[in-house]
């Protein structure tokens, strides 16, 4: 059983080795992380990782990458050599290289996976990481939050009981995450973040910035700059590694039509504290949602995400909580680490009851007898309801609030609006608010469908409860009654934005005419 992180920017595979330690698996670069890009070529050939990336700058335009920012949406397609290809089509390529590359690693076929998510995905975007692997011919055990995922590695060396914040700050995704870990035991009490915030921004920084310097001493127009797509694929490369030389050093020069133009540390800093700065205020509001259930000590914040290995981050945090020690946690594997213990784990006990298990991975933290993790999931998004309210008008209104723990059962008491109605037009949204009423330019459409037929002859008013069921998978399913009839009805819950089964199929049949090299 495989653990992936499928990442904005990069991806990652592990497995529980035979000692029971969760090891990530190199690909055919002997690297531990291969880049979330696919590059198509004419007739039928791709490439995934390094190789792709390098194309950006002699055919960009054939060069797909930060996908995940994709998943979900339903109007975004990739269009290469004619074809038009789905963010699960194209994420089932990295996950199908990823599983390529380490079966011929181990020597052994990779099937049975568990993919690691934001903790912000709301639902239909954990349905389009699920297809993705569907497609790409894996069997998804589950879908595991990210920072839950960090914090089973994190957590296999714990051994008292303690709140831990996770500040993951990737390439195309920053996440916050306060969690409990105990021996065995998980508990997510409050996510955050914001999903269009990565490492990508840094280096938007210093592009723009040696574009404006350029300009300055060229004399030449920013303009005709972004409009040459292949000095810009160069420079989006040249910007991420003067990015990561930053990391290690004061300065770093950038190359671009010949020309060098120099950043320092400081400047890029500079250039760059107003997204370090709404990380923190995303922080600060997610402790504050911690803190309504409860939670405001913290033992350790512990950093994941390649991004967090840029000196300012850990300043920064230092400075917000000198108290609190701050620690990395293997920032570019835990994720995929975690989802393997995680994947084994669940597999063991879900097919041994009981039995020896083999290899005795260490299940429970600091525990020789393997027990199972329990894990106390959160949904992430709030859900809410297009309701008449009681001024007569319509409003969209939070039922099922965002950071409460799932499995979870909420009813709604709303009845008829009219005598004999025979039905009635549920709407549903997510939305990070925490509000009762929620502007809808907030809310992303998750459902709309009718529920009936209604008993008949009801009168106005009559009494319809509509009950909200999210299991610990965070999937949704509704049921409506009539209580005084006895009478129930079941919603299926048909996500806005979900492939259908048809729309699979193709997905399934684009993806295996490639081949990827
Ligand atoms: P994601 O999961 O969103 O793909 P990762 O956690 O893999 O992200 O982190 C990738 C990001 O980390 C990229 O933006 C990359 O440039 C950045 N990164 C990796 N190493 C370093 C480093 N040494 N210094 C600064 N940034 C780095
Ligand atoms: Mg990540």
């Amino acid at each position: 059983i495989f653990g992936i992180d499928l990442g904005t920017t990069y991806s990652c595979i592990a497995y529980v080795n035979e000692y029971g330690v969760a090891e990530v698996v190199n690909n055919q670069d002997s690297s531990p992380v291969t880049p979330s890009v696919v590059a198509f070529e004419d007739g039928g050939a791709v490439s995934v990782g390094n190789a792709a990336k390098e194309t950006l700058n002699s055919d960009p335009d054939n060069v797909c990458s930060t996908i995940k920012r994709q998943m979900g949406k339903r109007d975004y397609m990739f269009n290469a050599f004619g074809k038009d290809y789905s963010p699960e089509a194209i994420s089932a390529l990295i996950l199908q290289k990823l599983a390529k590359d380490a079966s011929e690693v181990l020597g052994e076929e990779v099937k049975d996976v568990v993919i690691t998510c934001p903790a912000y995905f709301g639902l239909d975007e954990r349905d389009a990481t699920q297809k993705a692997g569907e497609i790409a011919g894996l069997n998804v055990l589950g879908i595991l939050n990210e920072p839950t995922a960090a914090a089973i590695s994190y957590g296999m060396q714990v051994e008292n009981p303690q709140t831990i914040m996770v500040y993951d700050l990737g390439g195309g995704t920053f996440d916050v995450t306060i969690i409990k870990v105990e021996s065995g035991k998980i508990q997510v009490v409050a996510t955050g973040g914001d999903h269009m915030m990565g490492g990508k921004d840094w280096d938007d920084a210093i592009r723009e910035y040696t574009i404006n310097t350029y300009c300055a001493q060229t004399g030449e127009s920013s303009d005709s700059v972004y409009d040459d797509s292949e000095a810009m694929g160069d420079l989006e490369l040249r910007a991420e590694t003067a990015k990561k030389q930053l990391t290690q050093k004061e300065k770093a020069i950038i190359k671009l039509n010949g020309e060098k133009i120099e950043i320092s540390r400081e400047l890029f800093d500079e250039k760059t504290r107003d997204q370090l700065e709404s990380t923190i205020t995303k922080t600060r509001e997610t402790m504050a949602n911690a803190a309504k259930k409860g939670v405001t000590a913290y033992d350790k914040i512990l950093l994941v995400g390649g991004s967090t290995r840029m000196p300012q981050v850990m300043e920064r945090l230092k400075q917000e909580f000198p108290n609190t020690p701050i620690e990395f946690c293997d920032p570019d594997h835990s994720v995929a680490k975690g989802a393997a213990i995680y994947g084994i784990n669940m597999a063991a006990f879900n097919q041994s009851e009981g039995e020896e298990i083999k290899n005795n991975p260490i299940f429970k933290f600091g525990a020789t007898q393997p027990e199972p993790l329990h894990i106390i999931n959160v949904i992430s998004q709030s859900i809410a309801v297009r309701l008449y309210c009681q001024d007569d008008q319509l409003h969209i209104v939070n039922q099922i609030y965002k950071d409460t723990e799932i499995p979870c059962q909420y009813e709604l008491n709303a009845g008829t609006q009219v005598a004999n109605q025979t039905s009635v037009n549920i709407e549903i949204f997510e939305n990070a608010s925490n509000d009762e009423y929620v502007e809808e330019e907030l809310c992303k459409p998750l459902v709309d469908g009718e529920l009936g037929p209604l008993p008949e002859n009801l009168p106005a008013g009559a009494p319809i409860d509509v009950i909200f069921k999210i299991d610990e998978n965070g999937l949704l399913s509704i049921d409506a009654e009539h209580k005084p009839s006895g009478a129930t009805k079941h919603l299926e819950v048909n996500l806005q934005n979900a492939l259908t089964q048809k729309e699979l199929e193709e997905e399934k049949k684009k993806v295996s005419g490639l081949r990827i090299q």
